[in-house]
């Protein structure tokens, strides 16, 4: 797969994952050896050191003498890219310019550094939660250049997980978007609906259960749209679309949606980024219009909404 114009934010790639040589420990210390390798300096909150540019600084290996995990993320045009796991304290203030997270900086990065960048995320995250052996409780190593742990005592390998989560864009018969907003969020910011895929459960029957749920109709028309990885910590958003079946009258569960409604395509279009919200709207342009903010660009979620108002998904056709 190549990365295109409506590839999510979060999908985008351009290296290679070198998945061969993560057993070679001899090229690995090779490739760290080279003073033309690069490495993104990630703290252990998830921050990646940043340059004067504001962008993640791409250190040399030998600059980044300091306690940490080495990760092997993969190369792109000759150039070998590793993460180093470390603390915030461990580079210098010579060295780095400040710590910025991927959701500061996913939209303005471009393909190889986004990808490079959420992989490290993802393993970092992982690597934090799984240290010790879910069969015997013993502590694992980082092995396969951070690509799995390792348990000396059973001799078990474990790899790094991550969970699917459905996210949909479910549209009534007269072309009009289901948006809803969550019980934590501000009056006036909305987005689609989402939720975990449970043990046991396809994405498809966790689309129509997680609609049932929170808004209480029944979908049909249940369409894989794209993916994103979400590593906040582990998650995988698998995007789709759907349309409503029987009575489309809406009953929020009043727990994790606290309101949710039918919008047409000239009042999403008016919603602003809620990045871009600088004043909450107040009750009385609510109570004329309750959607006033889309999520981020980031997000899958305001992909498949921009990809709906450009006429670009099946479901919206049907
Ligand atoms: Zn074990």
């Amino acid at each position: 797969m190549t990365t295109g114009p409506e590839t999510p934010v979060l999908a985008r790639h351009a290296h290679d994952r070198l998945a061969h040589r993560r057993d070679d420990a001899e090229w690995v210390a090779r490739a760290w050896d080279d003073p033309a390798s690069r490495v993104l300096v990630l703290s252990e909150n998830g921050l990646v050191a940043v340059g004067a540019d504001r962008l993640p600084l791409l250190a040399a290996p030998g600059d980044v003498a300091v306690p940490g995990d080495r990760i092997l993320l993969g190369a792109a045009d000759g150039t070998v890219f590793f993460a180093w796991f470390t603390e915030v304290g461990a580079l210098s203030r010579e060295q780095t310019e400040g710590w910025l997270g991927l959701r500061d900086l996913a939209v303005v990065l471009d393909d190889l550094h986004v990808g490079l960048l959420t992989a490290a995320v993802a393993l970092q995250a992982w690597h934090q939660r799984h240290t010790h052996c879910p069969n015997c409780g013993h502590p694992t190593d980082l092995a396969q250049a951070g690509w799995t742990r390792w348990c000396p005592n059973d001799k078990s390998s474990h790899f790094p997980r991550t969970d699917p989560a459905v996210i949909m864009l479910v549209l009534d018969d007269q072309d009009r978007a289901l948006l809803g907003r969550n019980g934590a969020w501000p009056p006036g910011r909305m987005s689609v609906l989402a939720g975990f895929v449970e043990a046991g459960e396809s994405a498809e029957s966790a689309v129509a259960r997680e609609v049932l749920e929170e808004v209480g109709i029944g979908v049909r028309e249940v369409r894989y749209f794209a993916s994103q990885p979400h590593p906040f910590p582990a998650s995988l958003m698998l995007g789709f679309t759907a349309r409503a079946d029987g009575d489309p009258e809406l009953k929020s569960d009043g727990e994790e949606i606290a309101e949710a409604g039918w919008f047409t395509r000239d009042e999403v279009r008016r919603a602003a980024d809620w990045g871009d919200l600088l004043v909450d709207p107040t009750p009385a342009e609510l109570e004329l219009q309750p959607l006033h903010a889309l999520p981020p660009a980031m997000s899958i979620a305001r992909q498949m909404i921009e990809a709906w108002l450009a006429g670009h998904l099946v479901a919206a056709n049907g």
